[in-house]
């Protein structure tokens, strides 16, 4: 869990923050929302457009409906209610990258409503409540640099125009900058498990505006909030906060007064800055879309929507933490992305035991990719490679002792186990009970007080002589036939 150093604000003795997150996603749909246009990233300027995203008269939308598939099971995931009928409404204003001057969205009657988020809060959880979560098309982009003339022209990219967009608002359930935190990292593992979206922030696929206010402890009424906007990382969003709700407290102490405004974020300061006064949602004169028929998302295809539902991540962690008994930090890394967490279940699961696979990730893989300071995605050891080395302990062809040398390997090397294996002429532990009997009546003869002390009664020295016949092994003995034979040895 990442967690701020600065636990000021959460201690402030007079003060306390409210803060509500409103997160835009972009879905992973081909073509846009309303037209067939694509919407894939870092296209040549306004060539992903047609008369219905550059806003042409007469030009019709037609909805996607994928882009509704799509919304709802990432609604369905973050726990709301599917509304039966949803309406397209016109949020008007005039910007120069919207063309049409106004932008389809959902207002009063959105897609889903009433959903939470659980994040970890002391030593048990904390429910965020969602407000809402509903559909709207992007807008295109300002560009105010890199073309000729940058210097004294803007210019516009309409190639974001109406790509599908999801707005998750959460309830004013925030109380600190680390919650806020906690709820992004959480709403976007979520929804990178359900597929929809790739949650990239760098290309905008994710973004996040912070409304924050500041009241006394104990008083019920909110404070005047100010609106951060367009924050490019989740560990900028903390700090942003933490900055606003510093600078709230000071002008109000100062007898000053908190004016409703949006605000934007300067990481390389540390600071916010005032944009504009905030517009209030009268101030978009929504009305229904009257070029859109009411959203009908009814019984049939919800139920059909929810079937590829995934088992989402804090589900699937307590399942793995009681099916191999991994512990939970463990379960916290092999969830770290679906496709990691389907690799490990399918290699533990083809395995002759799948618990041996979880035992070594975690006692041999994780120890190596720490030290080497590497995610469990840059592993050279992939899952079904840790799935073939338990295969060859569990068969007895390989001691543990030779397993860690191949593991070394691996990493010295940068190749997977089967390749290293077999570079390795797909070496197995000694078998041969005749030299392991020559190296037993070695160590017997070398320990005769351990000897004397064994047949005194003091069973527990065989382990002794195990190990002493594992070391002089080089490892490459088999435990099991080590036992065996000490075992006929010793007579008992
Ligand atoms: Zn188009």
């Amino acid at each position: 869990m990442a967690t701020s150093a600065k636990n000021s604000i959460a201690a402030h003795p007079k003060f306390e923050p409210v803060i509500g997150l409103e997160v835009h996603v972009q879905l992973l749909t081909v073509t846009k929302i309303f037209c067939s246009c694509s919407t894939r990233f870092g296209a040549a300027p306004n060539t992903n457009v047609c008369p219905v995203c550059l806003g042409m008269p007469g030009a019709l939308p037609v909805l996607n409906k994928r882009v509704v598939e799509f919304a709802t099971l990432a609604a369905m995931a973050l726990n709301c209610r599917i509304n039966e009928t949803s309406i397209f409404a016109r949020k008007n204003y005039f910007y120069p990258d919207l063309p049409k001057g106004y932008q389809i969205s959902q207002y009063d009657k959105p897609l889903a409503e009433f959903g939470f988020i659980e994040v970890p809060a002391g030593a048990g959880k904390k429910r965020i409540g969602i407000t809402r979560v509903h559909l709207e098309e992007d807008a295109g982009k300002s560009l105010h640099e890199g073309f000729p003339d940058s210097d004294d022209k803007t210019a516009i990219d309409l190639n974001r125009t109406g790509v599908p967009l999801i707005e998750i608002v959460s309830e004013p359930d925030i109380a600190t900058p680390d919650e806020a935190y906690e709820y992004l990292t959480k709403l976007k593992e979520i929804i990178l498990y359900t597929g929809v979206s790739d949650c990239n922030m760098e290309e905008g696929s994710l973004r996040c505006d912070a409304n924050v206010s500041v009241r006394p402890r104990g008083q019920k009424e909110f404070g005047t909030k100010a609106e951060i906007k367009n924050v490019n990382s989740f560990r900028f969003i903390r700090d942003a906060l933490e900055y606003e709700i510093e600078r709230q407290i000071d002008v109000i102490e100062g007898g000053g007064k908190i004016i409703q405004e949006t605000r934007l974020y300067n990481a390389n300061e540390g600071k916010t800055y005032s944009m504009r006064s905030k517009e209030q949602a009268h101030d978009y004169r929504y009305f229904p879309e009257p070029d859109l028929l009411p959203l009908v998302v009814g019984e049939k295809w919800k139920a059909e929507i929810a079937r590829s539902l995934p088992e989402l991540p804090e589900v699937r962690r307590s399942r793995m933490v009681k099916d191999y008994g991994i512990t939970e930090y463990d379960a916290q890394v092999l969830t770290f992305s679906k496709s990691l967490a389907d690799q490990f279940e399918e290699a533990a699961k083809a395995a002759r035991n799948p618990k041996r696979v979880a035992n070594l990730v975690q006692s041999e893989l994780m120890g190596r990719l720490k030290s080497k300071n590497l995610s469990i995605e840059q592993s050279p050891i992939s899952m079904q490679g840790v799935a073939m080395s338990a295969d060859l302990v569990e068969s007895g062809t390989i001691s543990g002792k030779i397993l860690k040398d191949l593991y070394d390997l691996s990493f010295e090397r940068g190749k997977d186990f089967p390749a290293v294996y077999e570079e390795e002429g797909c070496p197995q532990q000694s078998t041969d009970s005749s030299a392991l009997e020559k190296i037993i009546d070695e160590i017997l003869a070398a320990n005769p007080k351990q000897l004397e002390q064994y047949h005194a009664g003091k069973k527990t020295m065989l382990g002794f002589f195990v190990g002493q016949v594992m070391k002089a092994s080089k490892g490459q003995a088999s435990p099991q036939i080590v036992n065996e034979l000490l075992a006929k040895k010793l007579g008992s």
